[in-house]
């Protein structure tokens, strides 16, 4: 199979993406269009901040017991309501990404998790104002008892075979990631054991 990282499920020629930010976050001044670089950036005329955007930084999570992987079927009204996915979220600031991500697996399907490794990182071009850069974990459970999301991002949680079929998928990318794995069983690179999981886990 062919190893994928980035993932663009949009036309970036066509659709041509506009700052949706009007005014300085800083003293309220409306912000004006500048080259930089030939590129346009949004600042602010008065007190010279640069408003700058980003991809986010996020984390996604192939939860295993080895035969069957963990999704999240996303809530209607969210971006791909209905659709399945790994467990995910954003990183929040005062976080490191392994606290994202057992945090995001807690809270979206009652499961502790530990994380054994980096998968993979892939970057993903939702809409002209949704970039996501991604870190894609494995984990194994600690505890095996799934109970319903209480963040409200999703409204069912559930194994599905690893060897498939899979549900109907909300990003192209998780597919990609579940067959990779499932083809190769490739852990990637081992991570650091976090400090709050003090026992050490093996999966084979
Ligand atoms: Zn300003």
């Amino acid at each position: 199979m062919k190893v994928k990282q980035i993932f663009t499920t949009y036309d970036k020629a066509k659709q041509a993406r506009e700052s949706r930010y009007q005014f300085c976050a800083l003293c309220g001044v409306k912000l004006k269009t500048v080259e930089n670089n030939g590129k346009p950036i949004r600042q602010c005329p008065a007190c010279g901040f640069v408003h700058y955007e980003n991809p986010a930084p996020a984390v996604s999570i192939l939860v295993t017991d080895g035969e069957n992987v963990l999704l999240c079927r996303r809530t209607m009204g969210r971006f791909q309501g209905g659709k399945w996915c790994l467990p995910c979220g954003y990183i929040e600031f005062e976080e490191d990404y392994l606290t994202a991500a057992i945090r995001e697996v807690k809270e979206e399907t009652g499961l502790d998790v530990g994380i054994k490794s980096i998968l993979s990182v892939v970057s993903n071009f939702f809409t002209p104002h949704l970039h996501t850069a991604v870190i894609v974990l494995l984990a194994w459970v600690v505890e095996r008892e799934i109970r319903p999301a209480d963040d409200g991002e999703s409204d069912a949680v559930q194994w599905f075979p690893l060897r498939g079929p899979l549900p109907e998928m909300a990003f192209e990318a998780d597919s990609h990631i579940i067959e990779r794995y499932r083809e190769t069983r490739l852990a990637g690179a081992p991570v650091e054991y976090h400090q709050n999981n003090t026992e050490s886990h093996n999966m084979t």
